[in-house]
């Protein structure tokens, strides 16, 4: 394949900008234009810092930063830890101990039980805890439990998975309440091997016994050509991590980066409308500013659905509109009281699907995020708590009641079983179909969407981001990095 003249980037979220960043450095004879429809760069990244009146030591004003998308990161996750190390990030990175109790103590809110439940960290913790007999149940039963994946089927729910292995009160209880936590969906409709394919290898490890599987240890075999510089001893004994000034660091960091490359082109308040591949075999790509571009090359970061409705032909890429995609309500609070007061110390709490189901009863919690337990090195030192409320995923559509500050507040207190001050400062904000759910099925139909790719738009085209190879920021850096890798 001819190398790359000038390349394309559809969309500048995470996925975009990291693609650009890698893109620059691999190929630095190319041009390279990202494309962005909103005059922001860092798509669903979003950090504010907000000013509080009388909350500081003799009634000062205090700075609190809020995040209103992704919050926290896992050390493990190699891509962004290059990335860090390529931009100088070291010393902007705040890490929360793995012996801290955020790290440590983490909640269930059980819908049809008062108060928090602690997620047993420890065997004395374990047989002390109300959860015990769902825990070692699910557990004891899943090693001896027979083989049981049905013959033939090559991918499943995540809640069926855990149905089969753990039993019904295990699945539902921690596992949907995990999903409700990364995912903001229903675990019955999430594909266990695109999720947790660590999960089904490890069955198959086993004999059948997840158990087992994770006794004998992993053969995943994870690549290891990422420059890391210092960022491993950074993050010597992290639990979770983030930026002083938030996850918006990074996406401004890399901004900053791609704005002094002399090969990269940043068009923000610049909508693609559409995307066709020329006889010339060069690519047409229409702005909404009424310009045309001619790339040899072009790298979609766009969600699924929104490339299939740039593309003149509906039937040009296969499954583009098979995933359906999550929307959540982020309500962040800041309270005029330290954190002892308001909650108890742990990372937050989840909620896992009602024993009813999604009815339009339920308050549509998801969970809660205690950020002042993990991150409040970003803020002023102050008395204060800041939290997150997550609302929506797989409930039916929220009214403005369940967005009001009495409803929040009045199931808070019921969570928290204490009441609570109003807050100083809260804000809510929608985000609309932020979050793909991978539905099972999503690793075969994502390769046979690549073979089209390579087969009929010769390669020249990758289609990437979180409706393709994963949700968490990780996985979307990792993509960036490994864009256009077969045009070299
Ligand atoms: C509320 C929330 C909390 C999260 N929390 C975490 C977390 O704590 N940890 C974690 O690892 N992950 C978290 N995630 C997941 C992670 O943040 C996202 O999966 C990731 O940011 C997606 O990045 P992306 O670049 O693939 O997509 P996007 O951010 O959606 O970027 C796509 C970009 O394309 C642009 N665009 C759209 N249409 C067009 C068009 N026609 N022309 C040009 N541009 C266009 C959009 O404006 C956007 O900027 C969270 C996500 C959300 C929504």
């Amino acid at each position: 394949m001819p190398a790359p003249r000038h390349i394309a980037v559809l969309g500048g979220g995470l996925t975009g900008l990291s693609s650009a960043f890698h893109l620059s450095r691999r190929f630095p004879d190319a041009s390279i234009t990202l494309l962005e429809r909103q005059s922001k760069l860092g798509g669903w990244v979003r950090s504010d810092k907000v000013i509080v009146e009388n909350v500081g030591s003799g009634g000062s004003p205090a700075t609190v930063l809020l995040e209103g998308g992704p919050r926290t990161l896992r050390p493990n996750a190699k891509s962004v830890l290059e990335l860090i190390n390529l931009l100088g990030l070291d010393s902007a990175v705040i890490t929360t101990s793995k012996s801290s109790p955020a790290a440590k103590t983490r909640f269930l809110q059980i819908p049809e039980l008062p108060g928090l439940l602690p997620i047993p960290s420890s065997v004395a913790s374990l047989l002390s805890s109300p959860l015990r007999s769902i825990l070692l149940t699910a557990v004891g039963r899943e090693i001896f439990r027979r083989s049981n994946r049905p013959k033939g089927i090559k991918d499943e729910s995540l809640d069926r998975f855990m149905t089969r292995r753990f039993g019904e009160p295990f699945a539902r209880t921690f596992g949907s309440a995990l999903i409700h936590g990364i995912y903001a969906t229903d675990s019955k409709k999430l594909s266990v091997r695109a999720a947790f394919p660590s999960l089904w290898e490890a069955e198959e490890r086993g004999w059948g016994s997840v158990v087992v599987g994770f006794l004998r240890g992993s053969k995943f075999k994870l690549k290891s050509d990422y420059d890391l510089g210092g960022t491993i001893q950074l993050m010597h004994n992290a639990s979770v991590y983030s930026f002083r000034g938030g996850m918006q660091t990074l996406t401004n960091a890399l901004e900053l980066s791609l704005s002094v490359r002399p090969n990269v082109k940043i068009l923000r308040d610049t909508q693609v409308s559409s995307l066709r591949l020329q006889k010339s075999k060069a690519f047409e790509i229409s702005l909404s500013s009424g310009a045309a571009l001619s790339p040899t090359h072009v790298i979609s970061t766009l969600s699924l659905p929104v490339l299939q409705n740039i593309l003149p032909d509906p039937g040009a890429l296969p499954h583009l509109t098979a995933n359906p995609y999550s929307s959540v309500t982020v309500v962040n609070l800041v309270f005029p009281a330290p954190p002892s007061e308001i909650h108890p110390e742990g990372f937050g709490y989840l909620i896992p699907r009602p024993t009813t189901g999604y009815s339009s009863e339920s308050p549509r919690f998801l969970g809660t995020v205690f950020d002042s337990c993990s991150l409040s090195a970003q803020d002023t030192p102050a008395p204060l708590t800041k939290l997150t409320v997550m609302m929506g995923g797989p409930y039916p559509a929220l009214t403005e009641e369940h967005m009001s500050l009495p409803f929040i507040k009045r199931h808070l207190e019921d969570h928290l079983q204490r009441s609570l001050p109003d807050p100083v400062y809260w804000k809510v904000r929608r985000n609309d179909n932020c979050i793909p759910t991978l539905t099972p099925g999503h690793l075969e139909r994502m390769q046979e969407l690549r073979n089209v790719l390579w087969e009929r738009w010769e390669g020249r085209l990758e289609v990437i981001g979180a409706g393709v190879g994963g949700v968490s920021v990780g996985d979307c850096v990792d993509a960036g990095k490994r864009a256009g890798e077969a045009w070299s």
